[in-house]
């Protein structure tokens, strides 16, 4: 079993049960049973150890219910979020695993994104940009920013800055793959390994010293996981497109001249906030815009509440993915600002979606929406 290799994870917090990573999870918020917590998933853990729980319907639920926000391990001393993607690795060899993940790995391994795309389509945004092929900064769109509907312009947006400021980007179009965070989540992990080593021959291929990419998912699992796997022949320099920006404005690559007179509240991605703790580059950024005004919701940084878009929730759970995004966007509304700006595709994606399901009267834009009308 998976899971057997944070038997001793399991059991401190089993013989412990202290529960510091109760009140902030999502999930135990949804749904006020201690099965939603990392403590309860970790019982269940103890139980298919020991053979006293048996795999089922109901114990994968408790499991795949889960944002992966890693809220508990931020609260705890365990590798909380390691050993709640092991237990979705043995529900999924035990054969429980929700359909949906199923139909998510299939396109992974058909169409190299997981939401069922073409392959073909994926770079298509570019039509009309000059983008080299080879050269030693490597834009990783990744396949959020590639397909979504509510992102349209960011992949172009993107590009453009970054040859503003001099840094001729190349992208790999329809050769670009998914970085494989899914697999990962969802406890592939051979799968993973063996992209991995596969994705790497093709950024080698590309000449890239660096890696841009603006999705926190991408970020991390490109900077932190295949550096675990490659070791120290993976050296490329990977960044977050909000450090990028920080450094371009302070150096006066980058001018903000369109003054923007509204309040805005800043959304930290758990991805990029509490997993690489990328806090204050992207506030630096938005407090570089002429007449901006950034205020903090309660939760922020470290504390940040989960927009309920990660762990695969969304297309597993969508109900309670909204409902937990229902509670961020009404922290973001009491702040009394205008709008709601992040740095992930897919928080921003899944405010963008709330917003409209039920004609909110507020907004959300990706953090390089805004920028771009700054620039001007
Ligand atoms: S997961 Fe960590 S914080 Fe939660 S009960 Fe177990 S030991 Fe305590
Ligand atoms: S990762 Fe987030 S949703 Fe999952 S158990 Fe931890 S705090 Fe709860």
């Amino acid at each position: 079993m998976k899971i057997e290799k944070y038997i001793d994870n399991i059991y401190t917090c089993n013989r412990t049960r202290c529960g510091f990573c109760i009140d902030e999870c999502p999930s135990y918020r949804e749904v006020g049973v201690d099965f939603y917590t990392s403590r309860g998933r970790l019982m269940i853990g103890r139980g298919l150890i020991e053979g006293v729980i048996k795999p089922s319907p109901q114990a994968a639920k408790a499991i795949y219910e889960c944002t992966l926000c890693g809220y508990c391990e931020y609260k705890c001393a365990l590798e909380n979020v390691k050993v709640l993607e092991a237990l979705r690795g043995d529900i999924k060899e035990s054969g429980f695993e929700p359909e949906q993940c199923r139909y998510i790995i299939a396109s992974l391994h058909n169409s190299e994104n997981p939401y069922m795309k073409p392959k073909w389509s994926r770079g298509l945004w570019i039509r009309g940009l000059n983008i080299k092929k080879k050269g030693k900064t490597l834009y990783f769109a990744g396949c959020t920013v590639s397909y979504s509907s509510y992102l349209k312009g960011n992949a172009r947006n993107i590009v453009k800055i970054l040859q503003k400021i001099g840094l001729n980007p190349t992208y790999l179009a329809s050769n670009e793959f998914c970085c494989s965070a899914f697999l990962h989540m969802l406890g592939y992990e051979e799968e993973f390994q063996k992209k991995v080593e596969r994705n790497y021959r093709v950024i080698r291929n590309s000449r890239c010293e660096t890696i841009v990419t603006s999705c926190p998912f991408c970020y991390l699992t490109l900077k932190k996981e295949y550096s675990e796997i490659l070791g120290s022949k993976y050296d490329f320099k990977v960044l977050h497109i909000t450090q990028v920006l920080k450094e371009s404005i302070e150096d006066g690559k980058l001018n903000l001249t369109v003054e923007m007179n509204t309040t805005v509240t800043y959304h930290d991605p758990c991805h990029l906030g509490r997993f690489m703790r990328v806090f204050e580059e992207p506030r630096e950024v938005i407090r570089a815009i002429p007449g901006i005004n950034l205020v903090e919701m309660r939760k922020n940084r470290f504390d940040s509440h989960c927009c309920g878009g990660g762990g695969v929730l969304l297309a597993i759970n969508p109900g309670m993915a909204l409902s937990i995004n229902s509670k961020r966007l009404s922290e973001a509304i009491e702040t009394g600002a205008e709008a709601i700006i992040s740095s992930c595709p897919i928080c921003v994606e899944t405010f963008k979606r709330k917003i409209k399901y039920e004609n909110i009267k507020f907004k959300a834009y990706d953090i390089v929406e805004l920028l771009v009308k700054a620039v001007g």
